[in-house]
């Protein structure tokens, strides 16, 4: 692990699911869609296997039956990971994957995050209390300390609601949400421009779940939302985030089982390596 630069880590965990699971299988599939893949990014030019050394480092140790204790697993194990100087690039897994990582990614200090999702995933708990789902990894990481709220910016926001919560939430603890009204009528460069200037010249994780897209581009995921951003500005938006200080990635909740044609994955494994095009000048 010592000369790996980027490391591509599978979390084939989905215990944080709360309607219908699936993503566990996520990383073998992201993994067998990413040899439709080639060299060269076709816009930016750029060759991230050629710029940085990069190196599948397998799926992380984890355990679907304990969430506690998974979630140790996972951190200690991306805390090795970093402790090697590898920058780590995430296929989940739902979002609830991406706690145990910020645990590991921000140990030292909190850090920033650009955050596209159709959900906030800010809810302070699931079913009357229950802490630990992936509608809630982000509400646990502000009370840990782990995530800066005011460097937070969260794209794409959108579908039916039980209540106003999670946004309520944000307002107060000055997350900046930008919903999907806004980012169509605003477009993706302004957004971007806008998350960029939020997230500053500090250490910042990306996050993208992949509900983000709109549905009829990604329909293999559990917890779609319609009026979604198509294909092509899902791999725009992280074009977007040159320039900023990423210091790990995922992308989460691809979900093999409503995936029947692959398409799905295959776009998660497109914005994966677009999100290595943009990492790996920086290292
Ligand atoms: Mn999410
Ligand atoms: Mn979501």
């Amino acid at each position: 692990m010592a000369e790996v630069q980027i490391g591509l880590i599978g979390v084939p965990w989905d215990s944080g699911t709360t309607n219908r699971p699936g993503p566990r299988h996520g990383p073998r599939q992201l993994r067998d869609l990413s040899t439709m893949i080639r060299a060269q990014n076709g816009i930016t030019g750029v060759r991230p296997f050629e710029v940085a050394n990069c190196a599948d480092l397998g799926d992380v140790p984890h355990n679907p039956a304990d969430i506690t204790d998974c979630m140790e697993r996972i951190t200690e194990f991306y805390r090795k990971v970093l402790a090697a100087g590898v920058l780590p690039l995430t296929a989940g897994g739902d979002h609830l994957s991406t706690l145990p990582i910020l645990r590991a990614v921000a140990e030292k200090a909190p850090v920033g995050m650009i955050h596209f999702d159709s959900h906030t995933d800010l809810f302070k708990g699931y079913f009357g209390g229950t802490k630990y789902t992936h509608g809630t990894p982000f509400c646990r990481a502000v009370e840990e300390g782990i995530l800066d709220p005011k460097r937070v910016c969260m794209i794409g926001i959108r579908g039916t609601t039980y209540d106003t919560e999670d946004r309520d939430f944000a307002d107060n603890i000055g997350i900046r949400v930008i919903a999907i009204e806004e980012f169509h009528k605003r477009g993706v460069t302004d957004v971007m421009t806008e998350a960029r200037e939020i997230a500053g010249d500090g250490d910042t994780y990306i996050s993208y779940d992949i509900d983000f897209v709109d549905p009829a581009f990604a329909p293999g995921t559990g917890t779609p939302e319609i009026g979604g951003p198509n294909s092509y500005q899902a791999l725009e938006v992280v074009r977007h985030l040159s320039g900023v200080r990423i210091v790990g990635a995922d992308l989460v909740e691809v979900s093999p089982p409503f995936d029947s044609l692959g398409n799905t994955a295959f776009l998660g494994a497109s914005i994966m390596f677009e999100l290595l095009c943009v990492i790996a000048p920086t290292l």
